[in-house]
C-alpha cells in the first residue's frame, strides 16, 4: 500500500494531531503508517483494536477509540485506550468511571448531520450531560466530536462543524467546564475543518488514496 502522509501533514502542520482511522488497515500496513510518522491510531472495534495493540507493542503509538463502544465491552478496553472519542450515553460514563483507574480523555460524540443513522448527543442535550457526569473522576471530557454530513457541499459541512465551535464557546462562556478540543474531520473534509479550528483529525482514505 503507498501512502500520502507526508502530503497530509504538510497541510496540517501543527495545527491538529492526526488520527489514522485502523479499519482500513492490518497491524502491517499500520506499522509502516507509524514509520511515515503517524503515531497516533483510532480503531472503530474493541476486539481489533485489541489485537492490533498486542501485534504492535513494541511501537509508541497512542491509541484512541473512535467508533460506537458498547457499554458491556468497555470494560475490556477501558483501561489499555489514552482518548475516547465516542462517549454519548449515561450509562458508557458510568462504566468508564467505575472501570478505569486514572481520568480518561474523552470527547463527546454530538450529532450534527441530523442523520438518523449517526450517533451522538443532540447539542441541547450537551450541557445537562456535562452536568451528569461532572463529578465522575475518572472521565477528562476535553471536547466534542462530530461527523458532517458525507458530501461535496462544503458550506452545509462548515455550518454543521460551526454548530461544535459554537457550543464549545459557549459552554467556555457560561460554564465552569474547559472543553478545549475538537475532533472534527475527516478524509472528505479535512480542510474545512482545519478552519474551524479542529485539533484532532481521524483520517483514513486521505491516507491511501489521492482522490477522496
Ligand atoms: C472511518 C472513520 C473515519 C475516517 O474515515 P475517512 O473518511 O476514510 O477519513 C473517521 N472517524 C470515524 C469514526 C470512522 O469510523
Amino acid at each position: 500500500m503507498k501512502f500520502y502522509v507526508k502530503d497530509v501533514q504538510e497541510e496540517v502542520k501543527d495545527k491538529a494531531v492526526i488520527v489514522a482511522a485502523t479499519k482500513y488497515f492490518n497491524a502491517t500496513q499500520m506499522r509502516d503508517l507509524y514509520h511515515e510518522g503517524i503515531t497516533d491510531f483510532g480503531e472503530n472495534r474493541v476486539e481489533l483494536l485489541l489485537q492490533k495493540m498486542e501485534s504492535l507493542k513494541d511501537l509508541d503509538i497512542t491509541w484512541h477509540l473512535i467508533g460506537t463502544l458498547q457499554t458491556k465491552k468497555a470494560k475490556k478496553i477501558i483501561n489499555q485506550i489514552e482518548y475516547l472519542h465516542s462517549l454519548d450515553t449515561l450509562k458508557l460514563a458510568e462504566e468508564i468511571n467505575k472501570r478505569r483507574t486514572s481520568p480518561l480523555k474523552c470527547f463527546i460524540q454530538v450529532n450534527i448531520s441530523k442523520e438518523e443513522s449517526k450517533h451522538g448527543l443532540e447539542i441541547d442535550d450537551v450541557i445537562p450531560f456535562l452536568d451528569s457526569i461532572s463529578t465522575f473522576k475518572n472521565i477528562n471530557v476535553i471536547g466534542f466530536m462530530g461527523m458532517a454530513s458525507y458530501t461535496k457541499d462544503m458550506e452545509l459541512v462548515s455550518n454543521q462543524f460551526q454548530l461544535l465551535n459554537d457550543l464549545k464557546s459557549y459552554v467556555e462562556k457560561t460554564t465552569t467546564y474547559h472543553i478545549t478540543d475538537l475532533s472534527i474531520g475527516m478524509s472528505n473534509d479535512y480542510k474545512e475543518a482545519l478552519k474551524h479550528d479542529t485539533t484532532f483529525l481521524r483520517l483514513g482514505s486521505v491516507l491511501f488514496k489521492k482522490e477522496v
